[in-house]
């Protein structure tokens, strides 16, 4: 584990003052291109996923379709988008969540999930939880049960798991 963990770490490019001054962009693309670090990321998730019982993937725009859609088909359960407002367009489910300026607002079809399915939520980077929190609740509003969050990094200084872990309510968030 040291060593895939040394591995994907090796794949990420910090870059500095991106997209605004004061934030370090984790920047996934070198570990994309990578086919080695790829599969080995998808391979993590992929056995996270299956060790938490899920029935479905659901991916966060933009980086989590990219991480999730593999690791859904790598464990044989379906992917469900959950993307910015106005993207999708069957019915929807919304949920509007703060940010650090502003507001931003989420969404998901509903009728991809049912009563019956358990939800791993899949991104890269956890910051402020925000994303992840707002989509905890939409999962639920549709019915469905959380079964876990994975992502590639977890920015420990901003508390987003401080912050995720009432609404997860025991489900385990997991960063590689
Ligand atoms: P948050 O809602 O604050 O947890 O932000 C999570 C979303 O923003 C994720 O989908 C990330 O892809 C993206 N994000 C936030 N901070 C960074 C960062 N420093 N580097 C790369 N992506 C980030």
């Amino acid at each position: 584990m040291t060593e895939i963990r040394d591995l994907l770490l090796s794949r990420i490019r910090d870059v500095a003052d991106y997209p605004e001054p004061g934030v370090m962009f984790k920047d996934i693309t070198p570990l994309l291109a990578d086919p080695a670090a790829f599969t080995a990321l998808t391979d993590a998730l992929a056995e996270i996923a299956e060790r938490s019982g899920a029935t479905k993937v659901v991916g966060l725009e933009a980086r989590g379709f990219i991480l999730g859609a593999p690791v859904a088909v790598r464990a044989g359960l379906g992917f469900v988008p959950v993307r910015k407002a106005g993207k999708l367009p069957g019915a929807t489910l919304a949920q509007a969540y703060d940010l650090e300026y502003g507001s931003a607002e989420i969404e998901i079809h509903a009728e991809d999930l049912t009563a019956e399915d358990r939800v791993l939520i899949v991104d890269d980077v956890l910051a402020t939880g925000g994303t992840a929190e707002a989509s905890v609740q939409l999962i639920r509003r549709a019915g469905a049960e959380v079964a876990g969050l994975a992502v590639l990094m977890e920015l420990g200084f901003l508390h987003g798991r401080t912050r995720l872990e009432p609404a997860l309510g025991g489900a385990p968030l997991e960063a590689l």
